[in-house]
């Protein structure tokens, strides 16, 4: 607790939540509110190999990491995962750094990491991943995809159809605060209209 000026100021050690949203950007980033179900939709747990694209920021790797998984990021912007680096050690330290796998590379173009468990994308045309992640994910193994639009969403969701996928599901999430105090007790005026969709699916056996 200090006082200045008579105002007295209690400090906390910032949240991941309240990191991801002052941390220094490059690319728009996921907000906790859809960054807290990805993990559970995709089902992240320690030891995963985790295929991540875009990088963006790191917003979604700094998740990934903090649940224990080992992320192995494509990023076509150099500065963008040069940022995405600087935020995950400056948040999870260097022991992270030693879990997360970066390069500069087009994801459209292919993957080349084995044996993945997870797939989580976030770039423009998600579906041109779809066949690469199909190659490299063992079977059982999810892929999910945060897109902006529903047009994404429903020309990802065609391209599970032609693939060895099952389970696809394509979810919104819509949080809204309460303001609580005394007998005034009713939703806040003003809720994030639109962030994103999630997209997830099953990886079947061939
Ligand atoms: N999920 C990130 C934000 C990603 S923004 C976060 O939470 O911080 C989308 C990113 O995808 C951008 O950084 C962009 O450069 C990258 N990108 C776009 N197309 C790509 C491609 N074909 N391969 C790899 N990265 C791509």
């Amino acid at each position: 607790m200090r006082s200045v000026g008579g105002t007295r100021f209690q400090a906390f050690r910032p949240t991941l939540s309240d990191f991801v949203v002052k941390m220094k950007r490059g690319a728009q980033v996921i907000y906790p509110k859809d960054l807290g179900p990805m993990l559970l939709l995709a089902d992240i747990a320690p030891g995963h190999r985790v295929l991540e694209s875009g990088v963006g920021s790191g917003a979604l790797s700094l998740a990934l990491l903090r649940a224990g998984a080992e992320v192995f990021g494509y990023e076509i912007r150099g500065d963008f995962a040069r940022r995405a680096r600087k935020n995950v050690q400056e948040f999870l330290g260097p022991e992270a750094l030693s879990r997360y796998h970066i390069s500069e590379r087009d994801c459209y173009d292919g993957i080349d990491v084995d044996g993945l468990d997870r797939v989580a994308l976030d770039l423009p045309e998600p579906w041109r991943v779809v066949p690469h992640a199909a190659g490299r994910l063992r079977p059982g193994g999810l892929i999910i995809a945060y897109t902006p639009s529903v047009l994404q969403a429903t020309q990802l969701r065609e391209s599970l159809e032609r693939g060895p996928w099952a389970l696809a599901a394509t979810v919104e999430v819509l949080q809204r605060s309460w303001h609580i105090a005394g007998e005034a007790v009713r939703p806040d005026h003003r809720m994030i209209a639109h962030t994103g969709f999630l997209t997830h699916a099953r990886r079947l056996p061939t």
